[in-house]
């Protein structure tokens, strides 16, 4: 066992590094948001200044560093760059960071299980475990993303959305690999392990797949259950207020949360995102900048619901679940 200052020293370094890579991610990120609403290609031409066009050099391309340094302004033509670029650097750095601790937290349960007697998780559990949080930290690039293009362009890119839901799809079947076809302890479904002792509380639904049907079949359903359960919200909209209350693109959005968390986790994403925007369109009609009929970008709330769900999803559910006993 290392002391524990040395385990705060190590943890700094890791939380710092994470940071770090979350920015470069950010960075990159901000090109795509730049560019992908637009069609254009995201490796070509290399950046520059959408004013002047002069390339930007890779001094002034120093994530949140060199905004501050130029003072938010283009050397070549003192045009203002927006707010947006250091901001969705920052976000991305700061997602980073909390599934870094999530991680380090994870690989260091042993003093907490052997405080509680709880078994110490399987390998499989582990791999998933850290499986599923690659998942969320992709899920916080391609949120924060779709977040700030609905808002600035009402585009939510298919590349984005559907691309998200074949990455999750294919870290699912990874994570169905590491599953022993017996292994029904391990209850995966819910973006976290329920670390339950063998022949404990075992979810009996799971019995019915082997654990990798259960795993990829189960997330499958999630998917279609969201994409679903959206496409009859809009339907039902339509009939009533006879115009689109959404578009395709946000049906797309559910459909790869529930790719990444699961069916209950999205509809968390489905509950926080709508009351958000309702809390939205209240203060904008109170203020007369809205009308009954204005649009709102549906997407970038449902894109925040999916990133508080992702990050503190289990916490809500079982304060909920409390709050109900
Ligand atoms: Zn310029």
């Amino acid at each position: 066992m290392k002391p524990y200052t040395h385990r705060v020293n190590q943890l700094g370094i890791v939380l710092f590094a994470a940071f770090f890579l979350g920015l470069l991610f950010g960075s990159f990120l901000n090109v795509c948001i730049s560019r992908l609403p637009q069609r254009e290609s995201i490796v070509h031409p290399r950046s520059r200044c959408p004013e002047c066009e002069e390339p930007i050099r890779w001094y002034d391309n120093i994530p949140l560093l060199s905004w501050a340094l130029l003072r938010g302004r283009c050397r070549d033509c003192h045009t203002t760059i927006p707010w947006r670029y250091p901001l969705v650097e920052l976000a991305m750095g700061l997602w980073l960071l909390s599934v870094a601790r999530l991680f380090w937290d994870a690989m260091h349960l042993d003093t907490t299980i052997r405080a509680n007697s709880i078994p110490l998780p399987t390998e499989a559990q582990i791999i998933g475990y850290s499986l599923s949080l690659v998942g969320v930290a992709i899920l916080g690039f391609l949120l924060i993303g779709l977040m700030v293009m609905d808002w600035q362009t009402m585009i939510l890119p298919d590349s984005f959305t559907l691309g998200g839901i074949a990455i999750a799809l294919f870290l699912v079947c990874t994570q169905a690999l590491f599953l022993g076809p017996n292994e029904d302890e391990v209850v995966l479904t819910k973006h976290h392990i329920q670390l339950t002792s063998p022949g404990g509380v075992v979810d009996r639904g799971n019995l019915f797949f082997t654990g990798p049907e259960s795993l990829i079949f189960g997330r499958i359903a999630a998917v279609c259950g969201a994409a679903l359960l959206l496409l009859l919200i809009r339907w039902l909209y339509k009939a009533v207020r006879h115009r689109d209350g959404m578009g395709l693109g946000d049906v797309k959005l559910l459909a790869m949360i529930a790719a990444f968390l699961g069916f209950w986790p999205a509809i968390l994403a489905l509950f926080l995102g709508t009351f958000a925007a309702a809390v939205y369109g209240v203060i904008l009609l109170a203020r007369g900048r809205a009308g009954a009929t204005s649009r709102l970008a549906f997407g970038s709330f449902l894109s925040i619901g999916g990133l508080v769900s992702a990050l503190c999803g289990n916490h809500l559910i079982n304060m909920y679940i409390a709050l109900l006993r």
